[in-house]
C-alpha cells in the first residue's frame, strides 16, 4: 500500500482573480476550472501541471477557513493533496501509526473524490490531503 502520485498542492491566495492572471504567466496554461466551494466560504482555480494540479484557494468571505490562515501565516502553500488507491485503508494504517487525523472517515470532496485532511502537528507543520479518485462505473 502506498500513497500513488501528488494529486494537487494548494496556495492560499487573498485575491483568487490577480493570483489566477500571474499563475498563468508563470506556468505558461490557463486555470482549468474554477469552483465555488459554499460551506468553505472559498472559490477554487485549478491549473494542470503535468500529472498534478495547482490549486489557488481564495477566500469569497472575512470567516472563511483560508481568510483565517491568510490572516495567521500570510499567503503561501496551503496544503498538499496525495492521491491515494484506498483512502479508507490509508487513514486507518494512519490513525495506527499515531497520525492525528482531521476527518477519521473520508468525506466528498471536488469532483465526486473522496478526500480526508491529516493535522499538520503530524505532518512537519504541513496540511495534507488524501484523495481517492471516483470509480468509474
Ligand atoms: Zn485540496
Amino acid at each position: 500500500m502506498s500513497f500513488l502520485k501528488i494529486s494537487h498542492i494548494a496556495i492560499a491566495v487573498q485575491d483568487l482573480d490577480a493570483a489566477k492572471k500571474s499563475f498563468e504567466v508563470l506556468l505558461g496554461t490557463k486555470v482549468q476550472t474554477i469552483e465555488e466551494v459554499q460551506d468553505q466560504k472559498v472559490k477554487i482555480g485549478m491549473i494542470p501541471v503535468g500529472e498534478s494540479r495547482l490549486e489557488l484557494a481564495g477566500p469569497t468571505d472575512d470567516t472563511s477557513t483560508i481568510a483565517k490562515f491568510i490572516q495567521k501565516r500570510g499567503e503561501g502553500i496551503h496544503h498538499i493533496c496525495f492521491e491515494v488507491a484506498d483512502i479508507k485503508a490509508e487513514l486507518s494504517r494512519l490513525k495506527t501509526a499515531g497520525f492525528q487525523l482531521i476527518d477519521e472517515l473520508p468525506r466528498l470532496g471536488a469532483d465526486g473524490h473522496e478526500i480526508a485532511f491529516i493535522h499538520p502537528r503530524s505532518t512537519g507543520g504541513v496540511l495534507v490531503e488524501l484523495s481517492e479518485k471516483k470509480k468509474e462505473e
